[in-house]
């Protein structure tokens, strides 16, 4: 029988994971389907409990289930225990286990510009499953981090969490402190909008931004017209699915696979 695969979301017309994930497959000839299920909050225990456990062999979960998904698991990976959120489904000897490859991901993007991330100081916008990421991310690369979030009292769980500092706004900072920034904020996705203000930026900075629709964002669009380095969302996205190819088909993918398909 064909393995079958999918990404689950809510919406989901907008993943780009299918495309990647199929050219992947086709690229190792490896038989096997991959899905886009549009899966509803009201539908996901009995997806995950029935759909899941009879029919499918691995999953990619994205908005709104990364947290909730985590009460319908078998087990979760150490990673998820930190993070607080499953991006990735698999099976081990039946049992459903949920892990998160969002972080490697984020490392995947940065390892363009740094070899190393030790004592480099990073803000990250946003308090919600992909900041947490981010954070787990950075700390675990030996980085220096700072939080930044709409809602205070969110930064103020996350900075009690992980040990790390709060940015209360924009105007009291010198932004040359950072030498990365991240926008781990859906803000930007299909509107011209950024979450900072366009004079924030300076060339010593690299902008990273995990909003890939659009590919160029305001954030991104700011940051380079002042001369800063640019990360776009792609090249998280394409470091997360490698490292869920990995754990599904037990083989490794070139990048370079899965950035063509999602150019196409
Ligand atoms: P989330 O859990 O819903 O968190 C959203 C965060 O953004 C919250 O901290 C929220 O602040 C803040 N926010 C939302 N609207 C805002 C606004 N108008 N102004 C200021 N802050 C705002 O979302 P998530 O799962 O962390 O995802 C965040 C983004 O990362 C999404 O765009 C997602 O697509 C992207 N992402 C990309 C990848 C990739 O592979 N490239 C992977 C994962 C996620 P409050 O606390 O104030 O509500």
């Amino acid at each position: 029988m064909t393995n079958r695969y999918a990404v689950i979301g809510h919406p989901i017309t907008h993943s780009r994971s299918p495309k990647i994930h199929e050219a992947a497959m086709i690229d190792l000839e490896i038989d096997a389907t991959f899905e886009a299920i549009d899966v509803a909050p009201n539908e996901l225990e009995n997806w995950v409990k029935n759909e899941f456990r009879n029919e499918f062999q691995g999953a990619a979960v994205t908005t709104p289930h990364k947290e909730a998904i985590r009460k319908y698991v078998d087990a979760e990976t150490e990673v998820v225990k930190k993070i607080g959120a499953i991006n990735t489904l698999y099976k081990q000897e039946d049992k459903i286990i949920g892990t998160n490859t969002d972080f490697l991901g984020i490392l995947h993007a940065l390892q363009t510009h740094f070899t190393s991330l030790k004592e480099l100081k990073c803000l990250v916008l946003g308090a919600g499953g992909a900041a947490r990421s981010a954070i787990f991310a950075l700390q675990q690369a030996g980085a220096k981090v700072a939080i930044w979030n709409r809602t205070e009292s969110k930064s103020e769980t996350l900075a009690d969490e992980f040990g790390i500092g709060i940015l209360p706004d924009f105007v009291q900072l010198n932004p040359i402190h950072f030498d990365i920034v991240i926008n781990a904020t859906p803000v930007g996705f299909q509107e011209w909008e950024s979450v900072i203000p366009e004079d924030f930026w300076h060339p010593s900075h690299i902008a990273f931004d995990m909003v890939y629709d659009p590919l160029e964002t305001k954030f991104l669009s700011d940051a380079g017209d002042a001369g800063a380095t640019i990360i776009t969302g792609d090249q998280m996205l394409i470091g997360q699915a490698m490292e869920q190819f990995r754990i599904w088909h037990g083989v490794e993918i070139e990048p370079e696979v899965m950035e063509g398909a999602f150019f196409e």
